[in-house]
């Protein structure tokens, strides 16, 4: 669908409240010109409209010629001047563009490529202007999100060959930077190479310091977002945009390395199979996730494999292949075992069908097309698994 983002989440908790994503609209809303004169509401809501046009034009060319001096004096906000003026010649492709006025104030969209971005990201972005009262308006904040992790934290921004970290103050660049090397390595060597189609091997991982930078980049709220670890997550344009995983740091920062490793290939299995999993049943696309990202770990399959083996030993009834709403909150099973059985069902899969038509079946449920295998002998396939463990 044209205007939904995907975000598929590792949970280190479960119990964890989705929330549903609410959508601006970009529209541009004519607000007080209504009772006026039509000429007025042209006259006046041109000149404005003109001020708006010469901001982003304005920001996106002081940026661009790395004139420091001249790209602060747009703000009327000093810190966001320096954070901004500090952070945004890290990334490529940066423009600002007017997008008229809502109720509330002004729009901008902002576009910005980091390193090993597949493809430039746009922010259609609420700000406050204040007046310079020179017949100029001035950027003072932000007030919508999703909106880019640089506009709330400063952010270090370190490349490897493969990986680029997008990291908020106190964030241990190297260590994440390791595992996200490794968790690119993971998947290319363990995800079928039928479903990886498109996939550069490469990884954009967003680590900002703080909780609520890391909702406000995605738009969601904290409190639902509170124990989800990391996300991966289309940005717009929707189809085009890159996708990067974000993760959760507040909630990270004591991982193990294996535990940064494993979360990470979880989150880039995800980012590789994009393009061939787009409409793939929950258990198959988060039980594929959980079977190449847990690769690494012996230890992790088998608190996965406890997890699935209490739930069979305690099953009243047969069980099905878990159901998409099994993953949203209040469902009945935790989330850590439906996550952990999705990765028996994918196990089963590929152990029963051997791996090339199980990565056929994969391409096939992936892109909403009729299962090559039926539903039938997949759940009989994963009740048999679950029955031997
Ligand atoms: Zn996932």
């Amino acid at each position: 669908m044209a205007l939904r983002r995907r975000a598929s989440r590792r949970l280190i908790r479960p119990g964890v409240p989705l929330s549903r994503r609410s959508f601006l609209t970009g529209g541009i809303l004519g607000g007080a010109g209504l009772v006026l004169a039509p000429a007025l509401v042209g006259c006046a809501s041109s000149s404005r409209e003109d001020q708006l046009v010469a901001l982003a034009d304005g920001l996106t060319a002081d940026l661009l010629a790395g004139d420091e001096a001249g790209f602060r004096a747009w703000f009327s906000n000093d810190t966001l001047a320096e954070r901004w003026a500090a952070g945004l010649p890290a990334y490529s492709e940066v423009r600002f563009a007017a997008r008229g006025f809502d109720d509330a104030g002004a729009r901008l969209r902002v576009t910005w490529r980091a390193p090993r971005d597949t493809a430039a990201a746009e922010h259609d972005l609420g700000v406050v202007v204040t007046d310079s009262g020179a017949g100029a308006l001035r950027l003072a904040s932000v007030r919508t999100t999703p909106r880019p992790v640089w506009v709330d934290e400063a952010i270090t921004v370190t490349a490897r060959e493969a990986t680029c970290l997008l990291a908020g103050d106190g964030v241990p660049v190297a260590e994440w930077l390791d595992a996200a090397d490794l968790a690119v390595g993971d998947v290319a060597a363990q995800c079928p190479q039928l479903l990886a189609v498109g996939w550069d091997r490469s990884l954009v991982v967003v680590v900002p310091a703080r909780l609520a930078s890391f909702a406000d980049a995605l738009g969601v709220g904290q409190d639902a977002y509170r124990d989800v670890a990391a996300v991966s997550w289309a940005e717009q344009p929707a189809d085009t945009g890159p996708m990067r995983v974000y993760v959760n740091y507040p909630l990270c920062r004591d991982l193990a390395a294996i535990d940064r490793r494993v979360l990470l290939a979880h989150e880039a299995t995800h980012v590789a199979t994009r393009r061939t999993l787009t409409r793939a049943p929950h258990w198959l696309s988060e039980g594929l996730a959980e079977r190449v990202g847990l690769v690494a770990s012996p230890g992790h399959r088998s608190r996965n494999a406890d997890l699935a083996r209490r739930f069979a030993r305690a099953a009243t009834s047969s069980p099905d292949l878990p159901a998409d709403e099994e993953f949203e909150p209040g469902a009945g099973t935790d989330l850590a075992t439906v996550y952990a059985l999705s990765e028996q069902a994918v196990a089963a899969l590929f152990a029963r069908a051997g791996d090339e038509a199980a990565a056929t079946f994969c391409r096939a449920a992936g892109g909403g097309e009729a299962w090559p295998i039926p539903a039938a002998t997949v759940t009989a396939w994963y009740r048999e698994r679950l029955a031997d463990l």
